[in-house]
């Protein structure tokens, strides 16, 4: 989508701090991070949140996770870190294209807020 903010990164369009990007996802900084680390991991192809998932997105939703994973080792938070989808305004969500929070570097309390 080319008013898309997270679609513009991807495509290089709009700055932002790029730390991974291969065929089916980009991970980039948070512009407002809520956590030591805070990450935005992205599909590449536009996809508006978890209730536009498709089962033919079951591949890049998995990649998601195996960057989730290896981008927490590099950054050395693997004593606790949080994975966050924030699905509709009522949870929170702000950005209409899906994005994975790997936030860690600080502890975290439950149930959140
Ligand atoms: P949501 O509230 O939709 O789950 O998360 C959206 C996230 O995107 C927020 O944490 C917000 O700080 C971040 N964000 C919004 N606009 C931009 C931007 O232009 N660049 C970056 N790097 N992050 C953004
Ligand atoms: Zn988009």
């Amino acid at each position: 989508m080319s008013d898309c903010i997270f679609c513009r990164i991807v495509r290089g369009e709009a700055p932002a701090q790029i730390i991974y990007q291969d065929e089916e996802v980009t991970a980039f900084r948070d512009l407002n991070p809520q956590a030591p680390v805070h990450v935005l991991i992205v599909p590449n192809r536009h996809i508006a949140g978890v209730a536009q998932v498709e089962p033919d997105d079951e591949p890049t939703l998995g990649r998601l996770f195996t960057v989730a994973r290896r981008l927490a080792e590099e950054m050395g938070i693997t004593e606790g870190y949080r994975l966050v989808v924030n699905s509709g305004p009522l949870a929170g969500q702000s950005v209409f294209h899906l994005h994975l929070h790997l936030l860690g570097g600080r502890p975290f309390r439950w149930p959140p807020g």
